[in-house]
């Protein structure tokens, strides 16, 4: 097993936080997996810019809201074949609407994307790892897991799930010297937050001691220090990242 190369795999590593965690992870000294769902190539572009820096990435397709799809990636791309060093639980999905005009569908996606999928990756990472008697799992949750936002109770509803997972798992994994930790951004500036018009991200920046948006590369140091040394004896946390942001 030890001659397996060390991997770390991030979800929905194609573009924002994810890319950014990839390509902070891979000068770490680890090989990269990314995932996507429906566009390959921003993921193929993660890729090209971990291999001008000396690092090794690849690319796959997996839709995290299907969970056979999960259940084949990890039997055949992973298990037996890398050593799965770190798991960055990344990819989500938001569908806002306010509560009482909320779809069946609008509800249940989101829950099956951020919560159900970040579930079920982390259940065959942790078989992985538990064999390899060592791993470190990372939850990207969210600041409004832990403050509500309207229009969101789809998505703070399986942010907050995640955190209670982080918690369980922590202590479920802690006798394989498996550390799970959840990541909270606040605003940070990716594709999820682009459409928001002018008069919402005032209120939000409005909001932010620190008098700016996060940076996906902000979410990244974090996470890299969660792999780190450093981070071995700290499991079961939520560190929020978010310019002093609590709504
Ligand atoms: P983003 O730019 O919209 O990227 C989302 C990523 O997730 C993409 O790689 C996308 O793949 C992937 N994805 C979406 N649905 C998926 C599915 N069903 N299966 C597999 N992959 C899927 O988002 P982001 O802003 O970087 O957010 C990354 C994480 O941080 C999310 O969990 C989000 O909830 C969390 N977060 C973000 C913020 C923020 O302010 N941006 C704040 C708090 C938390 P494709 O490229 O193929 O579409």
């Amino acid at each position: 097993m030890s001659e397996l190369i060390k991997t770390a795999l991030v979800t929905g590593g194609s573009r924002g936080i994810g890319r950014a965690c990839a390509v902070r992870l891979a000068r770490s000294g680890y090989q990269i997996y990314v995932t996507y769902v429906s566009k390959p190539g921003p993921a193929l572009e993660t890729c090209k810019i971990i291999e001008e820096s000396g690092g090794t990435a690849s690319s796959f397709a997996l839709d995290i809201g299907d969970h056979q799809s999960i259940v084949d990636f990890f039997k055949e791309k992973i298990k037996d074949r890398v050593f799965l060093s770190v798991l960055v639980n990344n990819a989500g999905r938001t569908m806002d609407g306010l509560l009482v005009r909320m779809g069946h569908e609008q509800w249940d996606q989101v829950l099956r994307v951020n919560l159900s999928g970040s579930f079920f990756c982390l259940q065959q990472a942790a078989k992985i790892m538990m064999r390899q008697k060592t791993g470190r799992i990372i939850n990207i949750a969210s600041v409004t897991a832990q403050s509500g936002n309207p229009g969101q109770a789809n998505y703070t509803s399986a942010k907050a799930g995640l955190i209670g997972l982080t918690k369980t798992a922590a202590i479920e994994l802690a006798p394989r010297n498996i550390t799970v930790n959840a990541v909270a951004p606040g605003f940070i500036e990716t594709d999820m937050t682009a459409g928001l018009n002018q008069e919402v991200r005032d209120k939000y920046l409005s909001m932010i001691p620190l008098k700016r948006f996060g940076s996906a590369e902000d979410i990244a140091e974090t996470v890299a220090f969660l792999t780190s040394p450093g981070a071995s004896y700290i499991t079961g946390q939520v560190l929020g990242v978010n310019g002093g942001m609590y709504m």
